[in-house]
């Protein structure tokens, strides 16, 4: 039988796992397994040619007894029920094992964002939130950006949802605009966050960064400041990305041996991480398969695409030589890849510590709003540093005390700390 794919289904087979080796009772994993609340929704829009479309939106709220659920939407032709039930399960873990005061929750539309024009883009970002936003708010259920929307739809999305509530309320959502209420670094904070930890993995590991070499798949927001801090903070090398192409409607890589320069490639990317091959190619790197990042002989592969990618398949294409796998997307390892990694002895930041920056400064974007006054970078950054090494050796002291895999042990502290919170309030 082949393996699954299904990203809810390995989200409750990652949980199960853990709750066995935890004792958990059965009552407290059948809350857990599955998420509290769920919706789906129609999201009709007027297109620019006068037509119709009736688009499909979700939202899901996996668990809010540590605070108000938190989580990206994403737009993205294959989202379902079940991957958004998967990424608000995986958010849930992401806040606690962060040791930030939020839930989890994630939603979606499922639609091609690069298919739309500017306004039919808004329409969709503002029929999203009219569809839902009674169960929306900053002491209710708080989202972000994800794959397919950025900044702006963040800030269509505030409006709306401030014009129904009838007040400015800027703590409905993050990932805004700077200068529309966002925060300074939440650009950077998910690839930067990627990249804290992969250093505190290398102080661990006696690994000296600045010989080191990585492959990134992805090339959209989290790839990029992934990539950028890699060679700029750890001064490694960065020498393959892969990306899908929009145009070829096909994953390619660009490969550098020599290591690829980081900001000229993000000035020839498109918004949506496609990257212009006549202009990488006159720069002399050369244009590969969407695989090539697999097999490329580094110390640290960086999945920071969709979920999903690291199969029983895929992992026979990885050098003997990879060390370290930072997940900076969400799921991007299955079940029977994980065995893999755990018998060959490949540390595995696992994605929702290696990826919590995001929600992080999130959190710091919510509490600005709510102070109403706003840090400066190097703050921000500074408080994002703590928090993900702070988070990064809290798993680490586990995975070495109770001798377990590094998402194993991610899973028993973000557990541990929902359930005491369950507990603490009187639901259990
Ligand atoms: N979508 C991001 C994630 O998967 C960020 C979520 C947030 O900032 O709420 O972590």
């Amino acid at each position: 039988m082949s393996e699954t794919t299904n990203a809810f289904q390995i989200a409750q087979a990652q949980f199960d796992g853990v709750a066995a080796q935890l004792n958990l009772e059965s009552h407290v994993r059948e809350i857990l397994r599955w998420p509290r609340r769920e919706f789906k929704f129609q999201i009709p829009v007027r297109m620019d040619d006068g037509s119709w479309q009736v688009f499909f939106g979700y939202r899901v709220q996996h668990n809010d007894s540590r605070g108000p659920t938190k989580g990206g939407i994403r737009f993205h032709t294959s989202e379902t029920m079940d991957t958004v039930r998967a990424l608000a399960m995986w958010m849930t873990w992401k806040c606690a094992v962060a040791d930030i005061p939020l839930g989890g929750a994630k939603g979606g539309v499922a639609v091609d964002s690069a298919t739309l024009t500017v306004r039919e883009k808004e329409q969709l970002c503002r029929g999203w939130v009219g569809a839902i936003h009674k169960n929306l708010g900053p002491r209710t259920d708080v989202p972000a950006p994800d794959v397919g929307t950025n900044a702006q739809m963040m800030g269509w999305m505030m409006d709306e949802y401030s014009k129904l509530a009838g007040e400015y309320t800027p703590g409905v959502i993050t990932g805004k605009p700077v200068g529309g209420g966002g925060s300074l670094g939440r650009r950077e904070a998910t690839g930067y966050g990627v990249v804290y930890n992969v250093r505190e993995a290398m102080k661990h590991l006696k690994l000296d960064s600045s010989q080191t070499s990585a492959a990134v798949q992805g090339f959209g927001n989290v790839a990029q400041y992934a990539a950028l801090g890699f060679t700029e903070q750890l001064g490694g090398k960065v020498v393959c990305v892969s990306y899908w192409d929009r145009n070829d409607k096909a994953a390619c890589s660009v490969v550098s041996p020599k290591g690829l320069d980081i900001p000229f490639l993000q000035g020839i990317t498109d918004q949506y991480g496609t990257i212009d091959k006549s202009k990488a190619t006159a720069a002399g790197y050369t244009i590969e398969h969407g695989d090539a990042w697999l097999e490329q002989d580094v110390d640290v592969l960086i999945p920071a695409a969709l979920e999903s990618q690291l199969t029983g398949e895929t992992v026979k294409k990885i050098s003997g030589k990879v060390k370290v796998i930072a997940e900076g997307a969400n799921g991007p390892t299955t079940i029977e890849a994980d065995e893999h990694f755990k018998k060959n002895n490949i540390f595995v930041i696992p994605d929702f510590l290696c990826n919590a920056g995001g929600v992080t400064v999130s959190y710091f974007e919510g509490v600005q709003n709510d102070m109403n006054y706003y840090w400066n970078l190097d703050e921000v950054l500074q408080r994002l540093d703590t928090k993900m090494t702070g988070a990064f050796h809290n798993v680490l002291q586990v995975s070495t005390r109770e001798q377990v895999y590094m998402r194993d042990a991610a899973y028993m502290v973000a557990i541990n700390s929902v359930v005491q919170a369950m507990e603490l309030r009187g639901w259990l």
